[in-house]
């Protein structure tokens, strides 16, 4: 038996969703009131891949640091794959996962010189109210380097474990 350890890290605005994600993830869980404890970095959660590969995924949440939208070189360090958070609902939020892409292929980079495996996150998926069009998600995805993006929906549990599981599939396959 194979076990894989991997930081993946999520970023974006505030309230977008991550540490709802990040919860849901790892403890299958969505309430509103949770917040994340002042001191944690990462969650973990142990994956059997397959007959012979357990994966250990380090998610790694920058818990309300979203003000200093310039993270340190050390937060990224070892990182394999990242999530880029937006709520549909804030455009703003939208347009500001320009910056945390560039913050993050500035200060990243695989041993082969390539930017790490990242996964654009349209959240929010099921308020009515979307600010952001499709398109415009399609076409800043493609421009900017993503792997691809999928709406989720953490509240509903849309396309948690499948965003997941993608990025995980990525970063294995390096
Ligand atoms: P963070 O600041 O990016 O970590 O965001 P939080 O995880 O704290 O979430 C911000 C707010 O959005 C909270 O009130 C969550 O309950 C809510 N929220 C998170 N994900 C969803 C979602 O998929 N749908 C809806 N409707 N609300 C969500």
């Amino acid at each position: 038996m194979t076990e894989y350890l991997l930081k993946i890290l999520i970023v974006g605005d505030g309230n977008v969703g991550k540490s709802s994600f990040v919860h849901r993830y790892v403890s299958g869980q969505f309430n509103k009131t949770y917040k994340m404890t002042v001191g944690v970095d990462f969650s973990v959660k142990l994956l059997h891949w397959s007959d012979k590969e357990k994966v250990r995924v380090q998610l790694w949440d920058i818990a309300g640091q979203e003000r200093f939208i310039s993270m340190t070189r050390l937060y990224y360090k070892g990182a394999m794959g990242c999530i880029v958070m937006f709520d549909v609902t804030n455009s703003t939020s939208f347009q500001n996962c320009h910056y945390w892409k560039q913050d993050l292929d500035n200060k990243t980079m695989l041993p082969n010189g390539r930017p790490i495996p990242c996964i654009l996150l349209a959240n929010k998926c099921d308020l009515s109210q979307w600010a952001v069009k499709a398109e415009s998600i399609e076409k800043f995805c493609k421009a900017n380097g993503f792997l691809t993006w999928m709406e989720t929906s953490v509240k509903d549990n849309k396309n948690v474990g499948e965003a997941m599981r993608r990025l995980v599939e990525e970063a294995l396959s390096l």
